[in-house]
């Protein structure tokens, strides 16, 4: 120390010491011109000088302009003892670096000397700064979110809110929003006790998610939100305050609430029209069960022999009745099936006993020229499955293969697999062009308006088939070409019980 040496010899070595190696930057300076009369080592750390350089030169050099914040430096330690703060402090290279800097008035020797201690607080400073970054960030978001965002104490006041929730409850301001509601349970929610809900679900998890209320805005009208919300605690699991989102879901609300109302009122159009249509079917069946039983009284000749024209004209008075019988049949069951009223009750399904019972019911001849022949697997296994519906299917594929095969072979064939049963139903008859493959499954539609005439039915029977099949979890397919015959083919899974 060779100006502070030779101010004061007798230095001892712990001054020596300190000032020599201390971590900070230590300058001595004369008190009333100054010029420096000692620097530390860590000057080449943080300066970039040797603290050779520095002796004999002014403090300016290194606390640069403008020129008096350097001399009031000087000046300060001369009114006050001591000075204090953060200054931009002059490297060799030209650069700043941002210092804390303490200065104190010492008598050294019978020397009036400054002592100017600087710390360095560069990384300091770019802590502060990227922090003041990040919350200049944050406010942008908070103050320009579309969603409403808050914090609130427990018992319902606002500690903060942003523009948008202002906005969503119907306030000039969020400080509007803040000094009047501050009764969040009382004045907010339609329902009073919904933020004790609110406040309970905080509780439990500590979260709530698309929690939905109705709430009042400032001017009394109302409006649906959705709120997602934490509890914020400190780290001894102290409740500080809730903070969270609100979004505006009135729109959503109401196009719910109209949908719900819409399909209300679709259910209840379609329970009237099922009700009615079991009304009518049935006010038609029983009339009907009457001209059927007269007309099989008049054709078996009860009331006396019928000359041939009038053995026709009953026979077709017959026909057309059965027909009927089976037009009201179909739709009693589409409308059963449309009204989501068909149960299933799947049970344990022998196949060979249920073909056995629909050979009886085709027993025989099913009509002239055409052969009904049943192929079942041995040991076929049993399908857990609806009997009734089963049936009806069957029953539905025979009757069509026999109506539309003029004369040939009618075949039904079983056979099973893990997955299943695979039933086939297989004609000779006129079969179906590839076209109307789709086709023929929907209401009311047949492959040609003169067949309808021909073989008579109404175009629901496969129509049903396929509803009733999707209750069993089943499929069906179709293989057929004109004039090549049809094959019907049913695949049904294994139900559980
Ligand atoms: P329907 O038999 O009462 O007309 P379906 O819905 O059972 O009604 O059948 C629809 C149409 O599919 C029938 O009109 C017919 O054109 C065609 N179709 C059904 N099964 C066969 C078949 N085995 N062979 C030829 N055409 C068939």
């Amino acid at each position: 120390m060779e100006g502070a040496a030779a101010l004061d010899p007798d230095v001892d070595g712990l001054f020596e010491t300190w000032f020599r190696h201390s971590p900070d930057v230590i300058v001595i300076l004369d008190a009333r011109t100054g010029v420096i009369l000692d620097a530390s080592l860590a000057v080449r750390r943080y300066l970039g000088y040797e603290p050779e350089h520095l002796i004999g030169t002014h403090v300016d050099r290194i606390l640069p302009a403008p020129r008096e914040v350097s001399s009031l430096v000087v000046d300060d330690v001369w009114l006050h003892g001591a000075a204090f703060g953060e200054r931009d402090v002059a490297r060799i290279d030209g650069s700043t670096s941002c210092m804390l800097m303490r200065a104190a008035l010492r008598l050294l020797s019978s020397h009036q000397v400054v002592i100017l201690t600087l710390h360095d607080i560069t990384a300091r400073k770019r802590t502060e700064l990227a922090v003041a970054e990040a919350e200049r960030r944050y406010r942008g978001i908070f103050e320009n979110a579309i969603e409403g965002i808050f914090q609130t104490t427990a018992n319902g006041h606002y500690i903060s809110a942003n523009p948008a929730l202002a906005r969503i409850y119907g306030y000039d301001s969020p400080e509007a929003l803040i000094s009047d509601l501050t009764d969040i349970a009382g004045q907010l929610y339609v329902d009073k006790n919904r933020r004790a809900e609110f406040q309970r679900a905080l509780q439990e998890r500590d979260e709530v998610r698309d929690f939905e209320s109705e709430v009042y805005r400032c001017d009394r009208s109302r409006i649906w939100i959705s709120e997602n919300a934490r509890a914020v605690r400190d780290r001894t699991g102290h409740l500080l305050y809730y903070e969270g989102t609100v979004v505006d879901i009135s729109v959503r609300r109401r196009t719910q609430e109209e949908q719900a109302r819409a399909v209300r009122e679709l259910e209840h159009a379609s329970r009237l029209k099922t009700e009615f249509i079991a009304t009518i079917s049935h006010e038609l069946r029983t009339p009907l069960n009457i001209i059927l039983g007269y007309t099989e009284l008049l054709g078996d000749g009860t009331f006396g022999s019928l000359v041939p024209e009038q053995v026709d004209v009953v026979e077709r008075v017959r026909q057309t009745g059965l027909e009927l019988r089976e037009l009201i049949e179909a739709t009693l069951d589409l409308s059963r099936l449309d009204a989501g009223a068909v149960a299933v009750e799947p049970q344990s399904v022998d196949v060979n006993a249920l073909l056995g019972e629909l050979a009886e019911t085709h027993a025989g001849q099913p009509k002239d020229g055409v052969a009904l022949v049943w192929q079942i697997a041995p040991d076929l296994p049993p399908l857990t499955t609806d009997p009734g519906k089963l049936k009806l299917v069957l029953k539905n594929l025979i009757s069509n293969a026999v109506k539309f095969t003029e004369a040939g072979v009618v075949t039904v064939g079983v056979t099973a697999d893990a997955t299943g049963h695979v039933f086939d139903v297989c004609d000779t008859g006129i079969g179906i062009p590839r076209e109307a493959h789709q086709l023929i499954f929907e209401p009311f539609r047949q492959v040609d308006g003169s067949d309808a005439r021909r073989f008579g039915g109404v175009g629901l029977g496969l129509h049903i088939v396929k509803r009733v099949l999707a209750l069993l979890r089943g499929a069906i397919e179709v293989h057929s070409e004109l004039g090549m015959g049809s094959t019907f083919r049913v695949r049904l899974p294994q139900l559980q019980t």
